[in-house]
C-alpha cells in the first residue's frame, strides 16, 4: 500500500427494511417498524448521494439481495452515480447456527440478486452485523468474492492467509465505534437503545480519524454508514462537516473497497 496517502473508505449499507426483518421475528408483520427502513429509499438516499458528489466521495454500497429485489431502481441509481455495488447477504440474517448449505444459498442468492440488476458480479462482501461462521471465508472464495469488510482485528488492510499461504481475499477491517449504528440505531421499544447526538458520533469518528492519520503509519480509516440512519437532515450536516474535516488533511484520499483492496499484495 502506498503510504504517501492515507486511505479513507466510506462503506454504506442500504439495508432498508432488511435490517428490521430479522431483529425480532414478528417485524415482518409490523408495518410501522418496517417504515423505518423505507425511509432509506424515500428520504435518505438522494441527499446522501448528493453529499457524496459534493465531496467527491465514491462509496461502497452494501446491499442485501432482498433490498435489491424490492428496490432495483435504487441499485441502478447508486451504480449510475459511480459508487461500488457490494453484496450484503440475501436475507440480512446471521448465518451463525445455520447449516453450511443454508449459508451458501443465502450468500450466492445475494450476489445473484445484484448481478440480475447490473449484469456484473460484485467483488466485495459484508455479512449481516459482521458475523462469520467457520465456513464463511471458504464460501466467499468459492463465490468469487475477493474483498471482505468484516473483521475487526487490525487498523490496516491485509490479505487473508491459511497455513502461511495467501488466500485470494483481502480484508478491510471495520470497527463498531466507526459505524453510525451504535449512535443512531433505535430498536423501537422502551427501554431500549436510545439515539445519541450526531455530535457524539462526530467526536468519536474525528478523534479516531486524526489519531490514525497522525499516529499510525500504514493504517486507514474505514467509515460505516446506513442510509436509513445517516440520511436524516441533522446527521447529514454532521457528515458534511466530517467529510470536510477529512479533506483538510492533505494525505487523505477516498477509495472504494475494491480500489483499496487492489493495492494490497
Ligand atoms: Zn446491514
Amino acid at each position: 500500500m502506498n503510504t504517501d496517502t492515507f486511505p479513507v473508505v466510506v462503506g454504506t449499507c442500504l439495508d432498508a427494511e432488511a435490517i428490521w426483518f430479522n431483529k425480532i421475528g414478528e417485524n415482518e408483520h409490523r408495518p410501522v417498524m418496517l417504515s423505518n427502513g423505507a425511509y432509506a429509499i424515500r428520504e435518505g438516499l438522494d441527499p446522501l448521494l448528493d453529499l457524496f458528489d459534493r465531496h467527491g466521495v465514491r462509496s461502497t454500497f452494501f446491499i442485501p439481495g432482498v433490498t435489491a429485489d424490492r428496490y432495483p431502481d435504487a441499485v441502478r441509481q447508486i451504480g449510475d452515480r459511480d459508487h461500488e455495488l457490494a453484496s450484503h447477504t440475501y436475507s440480512h440474517m446471521s448465518a451463525v447456527g445455520t447449516t453450511r448449505e443454508a449459508e451458501k444459498n443465502d450468500l450466492v442468492a445475494g450476489i445473484d440478486a445484484l448481478e440480475k440488476i447490473t449484469g456484473e458480479r460484485p467483488s466485495t462482501w459484508r455479512s449481516a452485523s459482521w458475523e462469520f461462521t467457520e465456513n464463511t471465508l471458504d464460501l466467499l472464495i468459492e463465490a468469487g468474492i475477493s474483498v471482505s469488510a468484516n473483521y475487526h482485528d487490525t487498523s490496516r488492510p491485509y490479505r487473508h492467509e491459511r497455513d502461511g499461504k495467501p488466500l485470494p481475499i483481502v480484508e478491510l477491517p471495520v470497527q463498531w465505534h466507526l459505524a453510525d449504528a451504535p449512535y443512531f440505531l433505535y430498536d423501537g421499544a422502551l427501554p431500549g437503545r436510545m439515539p445519541r447526538s450526531a455530535a457524539t458520533a462526530y467526536e468519536v469518528w474525528s478523534e479516531e480519524f486524526i489519531g490514525s492519520y497522525e499516529d499510525r503509519p500504514g493504517s486507514f480509516y474505514h467509515q460505516t454508514l446506513h442510509v436509513q440512519l445517516i440520511g436524516h437532515p441533522g446527521r447529514l450536516r454532521m457528515l458534511d462537516r466530517f467529510l470536510t474535516m477529512i479533506k483538510e488533511h492533505e494525505r487523505a484520499r477516498f477509495y472504494t473497497c475494491a480500489e483499496l483492496a487492489a493495492t494490497i499484495d
